[in-house]
Formats: structure tokens, C-alpha cells, sequence
């Protein structure tokens, strides 16, 4: 069947998928289905565009300030929906010892770079030895400020997550750790532990959920996720839209339908739990935040119409040209 792209589930997640549950979120989002066989014709091999930005092999470049460097592009799960699809878990997938040591002058030699995102794949499979080396390896490059983890390690095989694995992101510089999750349910005790391992570790932690038809399109599941993150200290930082991966249109929500949860969760729950909603433009243009604006301009007047947390509209009018980095310059004067 869907042989083209590569299958792995981990212990953990085989334990957590209900045989019972015919659409188990779990299972839809590991275990390959029939549908992937069908192709939308506005998908494409590489949908965010990484190959236009690679200037050297490993590193992907699309913003002045920071880079994503990829050691490896093996996983410890295959996602059904991955953006990366075409690419992960192949054959020749981790980083040649040449191929590192370019990528790291191509960093070095740019004083612009402010922050390497260590990604691939998923950096935590390496060995502890080889995490370390790339972490003293970045921590002494003066101009870089910050050094960012992505991964689903923690997730979805927390026993990875020992001690010496927490000891090898030790720098003097800031590293954060960002963690994929997308249901509630995949965040179970040994998932807790592991996380908490690493924020004990003074690492702080951020979280990105994509959007999946199907997983988690629902108010309540998005809610619980998001809380659920939050106790345990991380703190949801982007909600993707699906990306047009090959095969996945079973996947994507519309914008709207993604909008309406986003408005949903607004006003009713903590902002902490409030992650931003982006999409990734396809072909390389960048992730651009496409949640519903609260504020709509009536023509060229200097009037706006704000909508609240409840869907209810006031009308308002600016004194001055300052006034969205200052609350206090609008007057509501209406209510609609
Ligand atoms: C997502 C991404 C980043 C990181 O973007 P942030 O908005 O800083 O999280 C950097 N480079 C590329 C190519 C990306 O796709
Ligand atoms: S862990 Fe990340 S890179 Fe790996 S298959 Fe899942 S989404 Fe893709």
C-alpha cells in the first residue's frame, strides 16, 4: 500500500492506539491508510519549500535570523501527515560528518544567524554523544543567541529522554525544547516525566499541534490538549494548518473551520493555552499567523469594527495613529 512513504510506531504509541475505536486519532495518525493513495492535485513533494532555501546540504535558510539545521532525518514515528514526507526516514538519511562540518561554517561565517533550529527528522534520535557535540559545537559561535530543539521524542518515546540525553543540551547559551503533540491523549504519565525531566533541567519548553481532520478538529480536544500542555509547562506556541503533503487531503480542515476553533477557545480559555494559527505558504514563503482577526477597518475612515471573545461587534474610532500600540486611544462608542 502506502510503501512510498516509510512506516515506524514505537512501543508507546502501539500501547496508546484502541483496536476497538474504528477512527482511533492515534492510529489515524501512525498507522497507514488507503486514502493516502489519493493524490489533490494542489499537493506537492516539498510543500513548505525547504529545497528552494538549502544553500549547503542540512541547512535550511528562508529567514535572515535564523536557520534549521538537520542532522538527521530519521524519526522514531512516521506521521501520516508529515510536511517532511517525501524526505524522512530514506535511505542515507543522517547528516556525513563533511556535510556537518559545512553546515556548521556555513553558520559560523554568517553573523546574522541569531538562532539555529535543530530539527529533521527528529534530532533526539542521535545519541546523546552526538547531541552534545553539535550543542558545544553551536554554544561557541558568539553571534548565535539561542539554540531550539524540535521534536517528538518526548512524546511519543519518552524512555529516550535519560539523563544523559538532558546533560547533552546543557549550554551556556539559551536552548529550547519544542515538542509535536496533537491529542490529549498522547500525553501520559511517562510523557509527563519525561518533560518534566527536561524542564527541571531549566529548559523551557514550547509546543506545536498541527490541525487534522479527524484527530483533533474539535473544540473540547484542542481545549484539553492545550490545558494538558500547559500543567505540565509547556507552553503551546504554533497550531499548523496542514500542509499539502502528498497524499493527505484527508487530513486538512478548510481555514475557516480552523478559524472558528481558534475564536472558539478565545475568551474562554487561559491565553496561555492560546497557540498562534499558522500556515506555511506553499513553495517556501513563510508561516504567516492566519487566525481570525478580532479587528476589521471600515474603509479608510480610521473606524473599526472589534469583535469580542463572543462573537459580539463594537464599533470604534481611533484618535490617533498609534492607537493598536495603545488600548487606551480607542473609544468605543457604539456597540453594534
Ligand atoms: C518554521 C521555520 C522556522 C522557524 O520559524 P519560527 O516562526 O521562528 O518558529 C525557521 N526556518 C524555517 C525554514 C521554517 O520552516
Ligand atoms: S516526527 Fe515530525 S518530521 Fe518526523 S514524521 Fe512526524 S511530523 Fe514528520
Amino acid at each position: 500500500m502506502a510503501e512510498q512513504f516509510t512506516v515506524a510506531v514505537t512501543e508507546d504509541v502501539a500501547e496508546l492506539i484502541d483496536p476497538a475505536h474504528p477512527a482511533d486519532p492515534i492510529a489515524a495518525q501512525f498507522v497507514p491508510a488507503e486514502a493516502e493513495l489519493t493524490e489533490a492535485p494542489e499537493e506537492r513533494a516539498d510543500p513548505t519549500g525547504d529545497e528552494r532555501w538549502s544553500p549547503v546540504r542540512g541547512i535550511v535558510h528562508r529567514y535572515p535570523d535564523r536557520v534549521l539545521l538537520k542532522p538527521t532525518l530519521l524519526c522514531p514515528v512516521y506521521c501520516r501527515f508529515c510536511f517532511r514526507r517525501e524526505v524522512v526516514g530514506k535511505q542515507g538519511a543522517v547528516l556525513d560528518q563533511a556535510s556537518l562540518a559545512r553546515a556548521f561554517d556555513y553558520i559560523r561565517q554568517r553573523p546574522q544567524i541569531w538562532e539555529v533550529i535543530v530539527t529533521g527528522g527528529d534530532p533526539f534520535l542521535l545519541a546523546p554523544r552526538r547531541i552534545a557535540d553539535i550543542v558545544r559545537i553551536l554554544d561557541q559561535i558568539p553571534h548565535l543567541g539561542v539554540l531550539r530543539f524540535h521534536t517528538r521524542v518526548p512524546v511519543v518515546d519518552p524512555r529516550r529522554i535519560t539523563s544523559t540525553l538532558v546533560e547533552a543540551l546543557a549550554a551556556e547559551k539559551a536552548v529550547y525544547v519544542v515538542i509535536h503533540a496533537n491529542h490529549p491523549r498522547e500525553l501520559t504519565k511517562q510523557v509527563q516525566e519525561a518533560v518534566l525531566k527536561l524542564s527541571r533541567a531549566g529548559i523551557p519548553l514550547l509546543s506545536q499541534t498541527v490541525l487534522l481532520r479527524g484527530v483533533n478538529d474539535d473544540g473540547a480536544i484542542l481545549e484539553a490538549l492545550f490545558r494538558r500542555l500547559v500543567v505540565m509547562r509547556v507552553k503551546p506556541y504554533y497550531l499548523h494548518h496542514a500542509d499539502l503533503a502528498r497524499g493527505t487531503s484527508h487530513f486538512r480542515t478548510g481555514i475557516a473551520s480552523g478559524q472558528h476553533l481558534v475564536r472558539s477557545l478565545r475568551g474562554r480559555v487561559s491565553g496561555l493555552c492560546q497557540p498562534t494559527y499558522v500556515l506555511d505558504i506553499p513553495g517556501g514563503y513563510g508561516k504567516v499567523p492566519i487566525g481570525p482577526c478580532a479587528a476589521g477597518q471600515v474603509g479608510s475612515s480610521g473606524e473599526w469594527i472589534i469583535e469580542d471573545g463572543a462573537g459580539v461587534r463594537s464599533f470604534a474610532r481611533c484618535k490617533g495613529i498609534a492607537w493598536l500600540s495603545c488600548g487606551a486611544q480607542i473609544r468605543i462608542w457604539r456597540a453594534l
